[in-house]
Parts: C-alpha cells; sequence; structure tokens
C-alpha cells in the first residue's frame, strides 16, 4: 500500500486537535464542525473537542438514517451528514437588499450581513469537491456572487481523509474520494487503534502551516504515513455502492423517453429533498416582501428546486409538468449536461439523496437500469 504523499505532515493528539479549534478561534474564525443534535449529526458551530460526535456513528440505507453507538471513541467515525457546507457558504435564506421610503424618495440598501468567517472542521474529500463546484457557479466573472465569494475566500478548510463510508457512498466511482485532494487548509486523519488516538495533519496551505506551527504537535513519521494511508484504502474498500460513469452523458442524453423514466415518476413524491440535502445543488427563486403599511420591502432569495413546479414557470406555465420530466431533469442535469455547463459531472457521489429520499429512489440503481435497457430516442422533454 502506498503511503500518503510527502507534504508536511505533523501527528496532534486530541489535546492538539482541542489547540487546533482553539486557535482558529482566537484568529476570529466561527469554527463550525461536526455534533449530534436531533437524533442526526450536523454541522454547527463547535468550541471545542468536547462538542464532536465521540463514539457515534450513522447506519445509512435509501430512505433511511439512524445513529448508532460506536465500540470506540472515534471523533469522526461516521459518514456524509445530512446537510452539507452548503448551507453555510450558500445560505437557505438570504435578504439580498432592503429599501424604505425616506423623506427624499426609496432608499435602498444591501442587506447581506458581515460575513463571518468560516473555519470548517472536518470537511470530507467528496464535499470538498462539491465546495469547488458550487465555488464554478458563484464565482465566474460572468455571475459572480460576491457575498458567496466573500464567505468562501475567507473560510478556513480543514478537510478530512474519510475513516468510515455509508452504505449510501460512492465517491470511488466518482474519483471524487475518499482522501481529500484539492483546495484545504489542513487535512486530517484519525488514526485510533488499541495504542493511540491521534490525528495525522497534512498542510495545504500557508495559511494552514502557521497554524499547525503553533500547536503542540510531533513530526510524523513513515508509519503514521502508512497508518493514515492504511485508513484511507479501507474506507475506499468499503463504499456502499457505485455509479458506471463511462459513456452516461451519452446514454442519458440518448434515452429520454426510456420506460424507467416512467418507473420512478411513479415512485417520486416530487418533495424537493435530494436537491436540499445535494452538496452541489445551487437554484434558487427569489421573493419580495413587503410591510403592511408600505414603508418599506426586502427582496429574499431562497434555495429554490427542479422538482417544484413553480421553477420552470415560464410566461403562461410550467415547462416541466410531470414528475417525470422534473425527475428525468434532475438526474440528467447532475450526471450529464452538468460537463457542457461545468465541465464536470454534478454529481460527488456522497449518497445523500439516496439516504434522504423518503421512499429511497437510489440515483446510481436509476442510473444502471438505463444503461442495462437503453433503446429509446428522442421525444418530449416536458
Ligand atoms: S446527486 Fe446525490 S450523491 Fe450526487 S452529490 Fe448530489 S446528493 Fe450527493
Ligand atoms: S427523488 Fe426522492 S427526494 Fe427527490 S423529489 Fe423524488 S421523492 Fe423527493
Amino acid at each position: 500500500m502506498d503511503a500518503l504523499p510527502t507534504a508536511t505532515a505533523a501527528v496532534l493528539d486530541r489535546d492538539g486537535l482541542q489547540a487546533l479549534i482553539e486557535a482558529l478561534a482566537a484568529r476570529g474564525f466561527r469554527v463550525c464542525g461536526p455534533v449530534v443534535r436531533d437524533a442526526a449529526i450536523v454541522y454547527d458551530e463547535i468550541s471545542g473537542v468536547a462538542d464532536l460526535p465521540a463514539g457515534w456513528t450513522d447506519r445509512q440505507a435509501p430512505g433511511r438514517y439512524r445513529l448508532e453507538r460506536r465500540a470506540d471513541q472515534a471523533l469522526f467515525g461516521f459518514a456524509a451528514v445530512p446537510q452539507a457546507w452548503k448551507r453555510f457558504l450558500h445560505p437557505p435564506v438570504e435578504t439580498l437588499w432592503r429599501v424604505r421610503q425616506g423623506e427624499d424618495g426609496m432608499l435602498f440598501s444591501s442587506a447581506v450581513e458581515t460575513a463571518p468567517r468560516y473555519a470548517f472542521l472536518g470537511v470530507r474529500a467528496c464535499d470538498l469537491r462539491a465546495i469547488a463546484i458550487q465555488d464554478r457557479v458563484f464565482c465566474a466573472d460572468d455571475c459572480r456572487d460576491d457575498a458567496y465569494e466573500r464567505r468562501r475566500r475567507d473560510a478556513f478548510i480543514v478537510a478530512l481523509n474519510c475513516s468510515e463510508a455509508g452504505d449510501t457512498c460512492f465517491c470511488v466511482s466518482m474519483g471524487t474520494g475518499p482522501r481529500a485532494e484539492g483546495a484545504f487548509d489542513l487535512a486530517l486523519t484519525e488514526l485510533l487503534d488499541a495504542s493511540r488516538h491521534e490525528f495525522l495533519v497534512e498542510v495545504g496551505s500557508a495559511a494552514g502551516e502557521e497554524l499547525l506551527a503553533g500547536l503542540p504537535r510531533r513530526t510524523a513519521t513513515e508509519p503514521d504515513r502508512a497508518a493514515a494511508a492504511s485508513v484511507v484504502a479501507r474506507t475506499a474498500g468499503r463504499m456502499g455502492r457505485s455509479l458506471e460513469t463511462a459513456g452516461l452523458q451519452e446514454l442519458l442524453e440518448s434515452n429520454p423517453e426510456h420506460p424507467r423514466w416512467d418507473e420512478v415518476a411513479e415512485r417520486c413524491l416530487a418533495c424537493a429533498n435530494c436537491t436540499m440535502v445535494c452538496p452541489t445543488c445551487f437554484c434558487t427563486t427569489l421573493e419580495d416582501h413587503s410591510d403592511l403599511s408600505g414603508g418599506s420591502a426586502e427582496r429574499v432569495r431562497l434555495w429554490d428546486s427542479c422538482f417544484t413546479l413553480d421553477f420552470s414557470y415560464i410566461h403562461g406555465g410550467s415547462v416541466r409538468q410531470t414528475d417525470k420530466g422534473r425527475y428525468r431533469q434532475w438526474m440528467t442535469h447532475k450526471l450529464a449536461t452538468w460537463f457542457d455547463q461545468f465541465g464536470s459531472s454534478g454529481c460527488v457521489g456522497c449518497g445523500r439523496c439516496i439516504t434522504w429520499c423518503p421512499v429511497g429512489i437510489d440515483i446510481t440503481e436509476e442510473a444502471a437500469a438505463i444503461r442495462a435497457t437503453p433503446h429509446i430516442q428522442g421525444g418530449d422533454h416536458g
């Protein structure tokens, strides 16, 4: 087995991890990481190691999520949490501007609050890729979102090489994990056995190097690196499922009338859960609210979904009238036309849409079913 590539690396114990969290807070970051809340592991503000979900794991399956106790005290011994980091960088509800009646006319003001400087602790490989995908959406020159870009630019990212894969994970087949690659400041691998509980920390940026230099740590040895590589390899071998991506774009684009779309539409509730939990989905709608006196108003942006009827409303009616059309649009966009738009797949294999679909619809199973019997060409896309 290959050891992790040589990079500046150190080893922290639990006290060192606590010092990392405190050092980030001392630099003015709002530190967010996994916590147990409402019978799930979610990302929220943390102040120390004691907030992390020690000894908890999750069991995920299509339409099913349960927390269970582990036999050890792992701090990161679980798979993808229900909501990704998207809710911090691209909030579900955001007021864009306000206007009020002044003595000399209407007074407009930007309502985007001063962005907190976030530090994210435990960003998995798939979610790191998802953030990179949303960067392409919100930081593009022709449609830049200033608030997103500010939050993103100021964020400090502590990535996580996964030690657990869920039943609904398929990052290996999407080429997105379980080893964190891409833009991070530091990356952790949890090393836990009968003789130790430590964290190999790799450096990914100058800011990460500066922070690490001030922490109580020891230099990583070759055995530490080999142990970390073995954690990642073991996780890669435990993927719950896979998605065959070869020729998938052509396959989906050439089968818009495949009978499988009708079959999945029979089950789909058009509830939009899959898009809410997906770390790459980015669609929004706008609402204007005014007070009863007419003295002030505000424009609010909210997450929206291609599963709602109104989402495709264009003068006179919705383009996608049926559940079949909406499911097909979502899956074909994720796995096919996303390549034309953004140069990559829109799916990072996190498995959230499978776990959180109330009827257990599985994107990997739907793609495999069309691959098994491709045969229908052309047709109406409504
Ligand atoms: S489509 Fe599903 S598996 Fe893929 S990134 Fe979105 S939520 Fe994750
Ligand atoms: S696929 Fe599942 S989660 Fe998505 S809209 Fe249909 S029922 Fe809801």
